[in-house]
C-alpha cells in the first residue's frame, strides 16, 4: 500500500533511558527521518543530536499538565506522512508494550500510510537488567508477567486479575506505571494471598545514572516508596528474583555516578563528551546553546582560486573551520590535491584532530594554544611579507589574525565558512530541565554562555543554576560567565573539553554518591 509516495512512519522503541539502548535499526531509521514525534520518556540525546533540518514534535506533556491526545498524535503522523515526510515516531521502551504503538499502527493502516515497527528494549527488561534483577531464574522464577498499574478509568479496560498474579508465585511480576497506585496494588496482591515477605523492589529512572533501586518485602513496599519519595518513571518488581539483586547489581559506583551534567556545546560536536561523561557515570543533559551551519562565500572562494602568489597560508583556529572548509573545498576548488599550494597554520587540539581526519598535518602550530599566540608567532617566526593568508573562520571570529598578519605585510583574505546561531531546544526540553536541574553546567566558549542567556529568562537561569557548579574552559569563557551573573566553580587549566572533564572528575569524583 503506497498511497502517499514513499513516506514511511517508523514506530521506534527508544529503549528505557540510556540513549545507547536504542537498536541499530532504530538509529538508522532515526537518522533517515525528516520529522520526529517523541514522547516524554525518550532520551533527550536522541532528539537533540538530529540535524537541524529535522522537524521536532513533542507528544508528551504540553506546557504543564496535558498530554497530546492520542487522536491528535495519530492525525499528526498521518499529516506528516501525507506531506511526504519520513517520520520517526519515537517512544520510550518498546512501542507496543504499554506504548499505544498498536493503535497508531492501526490508524496509519486505515489511512493508507506505510509504517515499520522497530522494537525497543522495554523498561521491564532493560531497567531490571540495570538494576541487577534477572526477570527469570532457573530456581526462582519460571515466568514473568508485565502488568500496568495504571487505572485508565475507562470502563472498557479489562479488570486486572490481581488474585491470579498473587497466586502465581513461582514467577516475577513487573508493574509498569504503578507508583501512584502502589498501595492499592500491594493491597490487592496481599488479599489475593501473596505472602507479605515476598521480595519486592522498586526501580526508579532505570538505566539513567540517577537510577535508584530499593529492595524490600512486598508488605513494606508502599512505605519504602513513600519514605524515599519514589517518583515515576519507576517499575515495581515482585518475586524471589529480587533476592539476587545485591549479588548481581553492577550499575553505579563510577566516579560521576548520579551527577547531572548539562552540556551546552553544539550537539554535533558533543557526541564524544556525551559518551565520555556517560561512561564516567554521569547523566548527560544535552542542551546545546549554540550550533553552527555552513555558509559558502562563493565570491571569496573565486578570489582564492585566481591567486598565484608564492607564499600562501591557510589558517585554521577551530574544528568547525576545518570541517566546513573541507566540505566546501571540493565543490569550490576541485579535489584536495589543489590544497598542495598552501601551507597550513593551526591552533587547538580539536583543530588538529579535524585536520588529521582529512590526512592533513599543519606546517605551523604555536607553542601556546591561543589564537593570539598563533598570530604573534606567525608574524615573528615566518616570512609572511606579501604572503597570501586565508583566514578560515566563522562569522564571529575576531580580528586578531587579520590585524596582526596584515601589519606584518600579508594580504589576508577572510573566508567565512560557517555561522554560529542559538538553536531552539526541542519542545518540552526546557520543562524537563527546570523540573530536574543540573549539578554541573559546562561552558566551553563565550558563545555557549551567551546562548544560555538567550534560551532562559532571568528567573529560569536562577532555577537552573541554583545547585549547579559551573565549569569553564578558560579565562575568556569565565569572564562571560561572570558577566551573566553566574559563579565559576572550576576553570580548566588546559583549555580543552577533556581537561574540563578531568577537572569535574577530580573535583566531584571524590564526593560520596547517594546511589543505590
Ligand atoms: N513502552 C514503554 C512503557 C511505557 S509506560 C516500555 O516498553 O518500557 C511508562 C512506564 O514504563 C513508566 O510509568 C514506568 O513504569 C516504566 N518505565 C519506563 N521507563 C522507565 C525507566 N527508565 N525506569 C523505570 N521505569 C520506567
Amino acid at each position: 500500500m503506497r498511497q502517499y509516495g514513499d513516506s514511511t512512519v517508523y514506530l521506534i522503541g527508544a529503549g528505557p533511558g540510556d540513549p545507547d539502548l536504542i537498536t541499530v535499526r532504530g538509529r538508522e531509521a532515526l537518522a533517515a527521518c525528516d520529522a520526529v514525534v517523541y514522547d516524554n520518556l525518550v532520551p533527550g540525546e536522541l532528539v537533540v543530536s538530529l540535524p537541524e533540518s529535522v522537524e521536532r514534535y513533542y507528544a508528551g506533556k504540553q506546557a504543564g499538565r496535558h498530554v497530546m491526545p492520542q487522536e491528535e498524535i495519530n492525525r499528526l503522523l498521518v499529516k506528516l506522512a501525507r506531506e511526504g515526510r519520513n517520520v520517526a515516531r519515537l517512544k520510550g521502551g518498546d512501542p507496543l508494550l504499554f506504548g499505544r504503538g498498536g493503535e497508531e499502527a492501526r490508524f496509519l493502516r486505515d489511512n493508507g500510510v506505510r509504517y515499520e515497527i522497530i522494537p525497543g528494549i522495554t523498561a521491564g527488561i532493560g531497567g531490571l537488567a540495570y538494576a541487577g534483577i534477572p526477570c527469570t531464574d532457573r530456581t526462582r522464577a519460571s515466568h514473568v508477567t508485565f502488568v500496568t498499574g495504571h487505572k485508565a478509568g475507562d470502563r472498557d479496560d479489562p479488570e486486572m486479575p490481581w488474585d491470579c498474579f498473587a497466586a502465581a508465585q513461582s514467577g516475577t511480576l513487573v508493574v509498569y506505571m504503578g507508583v501512584s497506585e502502589a498501595t492499592d496494588i500491594v493491597e490487592s496482591l496481599l488479599s489475593g494471598g501473596m505472602p507479605p515477605h515476598t521480595p519486592a523492589a522498586v526501580v526508579e529512572r532505570a538505566t539513567v545514572p540517577t537510577q535508584r533501586v530499593f529492595t524490600t518485602r512486598l508488605g513494606r513496599l508502599p512505605e519504602v516508596m513513600l519514605r524515599n519519595n519514589v517518583r515515576p518513571p519507576a517499575l515495581l518488581c515482585i518475586g524471589d528474583v529480587v533476592e539476587l539483586q545485591p549479588l548481581i547489581e553492577w550499575y553505579g559506583g563510577r566516579p560521576l555516578f548520579g551527577k547531572r551534567i548539562m552540556v551546552t556545546r553544539p550537539a554535533d560536536q558533543a557526541q564524544d563528551v556525551y559518551r565520555t561523561l556517560r561512561r564516567l557515570g554521569a547523566e548527560v543533559l544535552p542542551y546545546p546553546t549554540i550550533a553552527t551551519r555552513e555558509i559558502t562565500e562563493r565570491d571569496v572562494w573565486a578570489n582564492i582560486d585566481v591567486i598565484s602568489a608564492e607564499k600562501q597560508w591557510l589558517v585554521f583556529t577551530s574544528e568547525n573551520g576545518v570541517r566546513y572548509f573541507i566540505n566546501q573545498f571540493t565543490n569550490e576548488m576541485g579535489d584536495l590535491r589543489r590544497l598542495g599550494r598552501f601551507k597550513i597554520a593551526a591552533v587547538g587540539a580539536g583543530t588538529a584532530r579535524a585536520l588529521k581526519r582529512s590526512s592533513l598535518v599543519p606546517d605551523f602550530v604555536p607553542d601556546k594554544a591561543t589564537v593570539a599566540d598563533l598570530a604573534k608567532q606567525m608574524k615573528a617566526k615566518l616570512d609572511i611579507q606579501d604572503a597570501v593568508v586565508v583566514r578560515v573562520q566563522g562569522n564571529l571570529s575576531d580580528e586578531t589574525v587579520p590585524d596582526v598578519l596584515s601589519s606584518a605585510g600579508a594580504k589576508v583574505i577572510r573566508l567565512t565558512v560557517y555561522e554560529t546561531y542559538n538553536p531552539e531546544w526541542p519542545p518540552g526540553f526546557k520543562e524537563r530541565l527546570l523540573a530536574n536541574p543540573p549539578d554541573v553546567i559546562m561552558f566551553s566558549s563565550g558563545s555557549t554562555v551567551y546562548g544560555f542567556g538567550r534560551r532562559l529568562s532571568e528567573d529560569e537561569i536562577q532555577m537552573v543554576t541554583r545547585h549547579a557548579r559551573i565549569v569553564s574552559i578558560g579565562p575568556m569563557t569565565s569572564k562571560h560567565i561572570r558577566e551573566h551573573g553566574m559563579k565559576v566553580a572550576l576553570e580548566a587549566q588546559q583549555h580543552s573539553i577533556p581537561a574540563m572533564v578531568d577537572e569535574i572528575v577530580s573535583y566531584l569524583g571524590q564526593e560520596t554518591y547517594e546511589g543505590l
